[in-house]
């Protein structure tokens, strides 16, 4: 029996299974596909907001900013990539500065720090490739980007070295109190639990009217981005907003935590919850959106486009704690923006409360700690002539478009909750996301995966079940 089961490996899921690894618990997080980080988590714009955004008062507001402060500071602990950049919202019409007051205004109410309304000369100092009419912008100063497989892995593997249980290719299917305790069924098993954590992103709200007379209804809205090749990467310095409307914070223009440059995203309300395919239509749609704001962006230098679908909740607001009528059924669900930088607070906020309904003691041996996979371009000479005297695989690289290692993406696959895919080994290393999208690397990593994995290379995938790449060989065995 279980203590607490977590539904959803995503962002938000791993960070209340780290923050329940710091009591006496016994956890699982269920997962339906291959690896951690393969929903909403993996696909969005990666920006730490600052926080003036959401309506004073609401949970968003109050977690978008404890979470901007604690991944300050847990990017160190856990050791990801994160980049505190600042963000601008730029006004474009003098008719419009009333709104921006108003954000700024939010802002404080939320108890964001550093808040500044800058004129067009500063704004120009700080962007010279800002829109010609660009009259004034709300500067952040606490805003930043991050890296979202960055986060969502180093949650995951912190937990798990601390003792949360992880079992992939785990689809939930049904829930059920039965004799006081819940009952969680997947496609391979059933568990017990006293307590059940909902964090299926876009799917929440199935688990959720299961088990609860008040329904609730999510509706996937999608977002559309361009990703720019990293010579673009300094174009503009800052994540460049423009004013947000009814569907969400509009267009940005960004450096990515990794210097690539990032341009999206759209939002539209689809019903598929998993069409996360883009169009032609979206794509236009983000070109001529972002160019209201940064003149000629350089659009022939995108490597790939990509779209995420956003949890909205009819009400527009984070669901988090126990569900009407229920004993132990906790949502975290309507997890739309600012979820990935309120991910570490909203981890926290439940933790707590599951702990305080289940008193559940201090467990004294986590350790909040966990090291990256070793960057050898990051390295001095001599670190890396020590590091390559053990390891000369550190030396061998893989991916030249943004020089991967060999020995890093071994360490990927060997880690706590390792790659078992090229996509997990992307996400972890970068290995596959540069210029050439992983045409030149994905044999040499695929040889990798079959090796460290001992499995055959016929039995290598992209992302889990589905995916082989070998489908069949085009020559007879000798
Ligand atoms: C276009 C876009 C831009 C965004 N930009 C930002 C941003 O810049 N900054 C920011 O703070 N936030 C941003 N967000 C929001 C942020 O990405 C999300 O809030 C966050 O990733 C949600 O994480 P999650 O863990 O709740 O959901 P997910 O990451 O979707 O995780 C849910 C998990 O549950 C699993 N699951 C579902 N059903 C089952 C089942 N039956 N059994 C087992 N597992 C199941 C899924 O496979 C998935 O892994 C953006 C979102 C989008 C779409």
């Amino acid at each position: 029996m279980y203590d607490v089961i977590i539904i959803g490996a995503g962002v938000s899921g791993c960070a209340v299974a780290r923050e329940l690894a710091r009591y006496k618990t016994r956890v699982l997080v269920l997962e339906k596909e291959e690896d951690v980080c393969c929903g909403t988590s993996k696909a969005n714009s990666g920006i730490v907001h600052a926080g003036y955004d959401a309506k004073p008062g609401t949970l968003m507001a109050k977690l978008n900013v404890e979470g901007n402060a604690m991944i300050h500071k847990l990017c160190r602990e856990l050791d990801f990539d994160f980049a505190p950049i600042g963000s601008l919202v730029v006004c474009l019409k003098e008719e419009d500065r009333p709104r921006l007051q108003e954000l700024y205004d939010r802002g404080i109410k939320n108890g964001v720090p550093g808040l500044k309304i800058i004129e067009r000369d500063r704004l120009l100092q700080l962007e010279p490739n800002i829109a010609d009419n660009a009259v004034c912008a709300l500067f952040a100063e606490t805003a930043g980007v991050v890296c979202p497989f960055g986060l969502n892995i180093a949650l995951a593997e912190n937990a798990f070295t601390n003792g949360v249980e992880f079992e992939f290719n785990s689809e939930v299917r049904d829930i059920a109190f039965v004799d006081g305790k819940w009952q969680v069924t997947t496609d391979k098993e059933k568990y017990e639990t006293k307590a059940v954590v909902n964090a299926a992103g876009v799917y929440a709200d199935k688990f959720h009217n299961m088990v609860c007379d008040s329904i609730i209804n999510i509706t996937p809205r999608k977002g559309e981005y361009m990703l720019l090749d990293r010579t673009c990467g300094g174009y503009v310095r800052h994540t460049v907003f423009q004013l947000p409307d009814e569907m969400g914070k509009g267009v940005l223009v960004s450096p990515t935590a990794h210097g690539n440059l990032l341009v999206g995203p759209t939002a539209e309300d689809i019903e598929d919850k998993e069409g996360v395919n883009t169009t032609p239509f979206g794509l236009d749609k983000i070109a001529s959106f972002s160019m209201k704001a940064v003149k000629n962006v350089p659009f022939r230098s995108v490597i790939t486009s990509f779209a995420g679908l956003r949890a909205h909740e009819d009400g527009g607001e984070f669901i988090i704690g126990e569900a009407p009528g229920t004993d132990g059924f906790f949502d975290c669900a309507g997890i739309e923006s600012p979820g990935l930088t309120s991910a570490p607070a909203i981890g926290r906020y439940l933790a707590e409360m599951i702990r305080d309904k289940y008193h559940f003691a201090v467990n004294q041996e986590f350790n909040g700690k966990r090291k990256g996979i070793i960057r050898p371009k990051n390295l001095s000479e001599s670190e890396l002539n020590m590091l390559l005297k053990d390891r000369p695989d550190y030396g061998e690289v893989i991916c030249r478009c943004e020089s991967i290692t060999k020995g890093e993406i071994v360490d990927s696959i060997i880690r706590p909750l390792g790659a078992k895919s090229l996509d997990g080994v992307k996400r972890r290393t970068r290995a596959g996301m540069g210029r050439c999208q992983s045409g030149f690397c994905s044999p040499k990593t695929m040889e990798i995966i079959s090796e460290m994995l001992g499995i055959p290379l016929s039995e290598v995938t992209k992302s889990g079940k589905g995916s082989k790449i070998i489908v069949g060989s085009n020559k007879d065995e000798i």
